[in-house]
C-alpha cells in the first residue's frame, strides 16, 4: 500500500532470483496498524509483519513472502533523538524458514506539535524536510476523527492549516512516516532490505541452509597501548538454524585492537 516495493524488489529479485508480487488493493495493510492511529496496532512490529507474511501467503498460493513494519520513537540508547526501526521479515513456508532484518537509523525527520500560528508551522514544515516529506494535520494530538494525511505541498500546507486554525484555534502538524510520503524512511528500509539479502544468501557451511547468523556478540577487544579488553566487540557467534552448527568470527569489524580513548585503563 505505501510503494515500500520501489525499494524492497530490486534488492530481493536480484539476489534471490525471484519474481515479486504485490498484493492489489483489497490486501488492506492498515488492517494490522496505521501510524496515524485510526487503526491500533495491536500486536509488536514482528508479529504484525509475520501476519501479513502469512495472510500474502495464503491470497496468492506462494511459500515465500516478505513483510516490513516500520516503528518510530525516541532512540533506545541515544536521549532526545528520534528513531526510525525498521523490521523486515521473510517467510518461506514449504522449508519452514523465517529470516528477520533490523535496520535502526536516526535519519528520520519523526516529529510533531501542536501550533497556534502559521509563522510557527512554517518553521517546523522546514526542518521536517517538508515539502519532500509530507505532513499529517489534525485538531489535536492522538485525534482520529479529523486529520489530513499526505500534504506535500506549501499552498495545500497553509490552505489546510488555516481551515483548522479558525475551527480549532490550534492544529496538531506531524510527519508522515508512510514509506511513500517519506524519502528519509525510504532509504532506511532499502538498508534494512540489503541487510535481508545478506543474512538469507548467508548459509551454513555444514548444511547450507540459509540464513547462517549471528547469535551472539562478545566484547573484549584488546587495547593497542596496554592490552587490556575493552567494551568494543572482539567476536560474533554465527549458528545455523537447521543443523546448530556454530562458528566464531574474530574481528567482524575489521580491526584487531581498540583505541586507548575508550579503554577503561589507559583513559578512566
Ligand atoms: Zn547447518
Ligand atoms: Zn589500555
Amino acid at each position: 500500500m505505501h510503494q515500500k516495493e520501489s525499494v524492497i524488489a530490486p534488492i530481493l529479485e536480484k539476489a534471490l532470483g525471484v519474481e515479486i508480487i504485490i498484493p492489489d488493493s483489497s490486501f488492506n495493510t492498515d488492517t494490522f496498524g496505521t501510524f496515524s492511529g485510526e487503526v491500533e496496532r495491536t500486536v509488536d512490529p514482528i508479529e504484525a509483519a509475520q501476519l501479513k507474511c502469512i495472510k500474502a501467503c495464503q491470497l496468492y498460493d506462494c511459500s515465500l513472502a516478505v513483510a516490513s513494519e516500520g516503528s518510530f520513537g525516541p532512540h533506545p540508547t541515544l536521549f532526545f533523538v528520534p528513531g526510525d526501526d525498521e523490521i523486515l521479515v521473510f517467510i518461506d513456508l514449504e522449508n519452514k524458514i523465517e529470516i528477520r532484518a533490523r535496520e535502526l537509523s536516526t535519519a528520520t525527520n519523526f516529529a510533531g506539535s501542536l501550533f497556534t500560528s502559521w509563522d510557527d508551522i512554517k518553521a517546523f514544515a522546514a526542518k521536517a524536510l517538508f515539502p519532500s516529506h509530507a505532513l499529517i494535520l489534525r485538531s489535536e494530538k492522538d485525534d482520529t476523527t479529523h486529520l489530513t494525511k499526505g500534504i506535500d505541498s506549501w499552498e495545500a500546507l497553509e490552505q489546510h492549516c488555516s481551515a483548522y486554525l479558525s475551527q480549532y484555534g490550534q492544529v496538531f502538524v506531524e510527519t508522515d512516516m508512510r514509506a511513500m510520503h517519506n524519502p528519509s524512511r525510504m532509504r532506511v528500509i532499502e538498508a534494512a532490505t540489503q541487510k535481508l539479502a545478506d543474512k538469507i544468501l548467508s548459509t551454513c557451511p555444514q548444511c547450507h541452509w540459509p540464513g547462517f547468523d549471528v547469535v551472539d556478540v562478545r566484547a573484549g577487544l584488546p587495547c593497542s597501548w596496554c592490552g587490556s579488553p575493552t567494551n568494543s566487540t572482539l567476536c560474533y557467534t554465527y549458528q545455523c538454524k537447521k543443523c546448530n552448527h556454530t562458528e566464531e568470527k574474530l574481528y567482524p569489524h575489521g580491526k584487531q585492537t581498540e583505541e586507548p580513548t575508550f579503554c577503561d585503563y589507559c583513559n578512566p
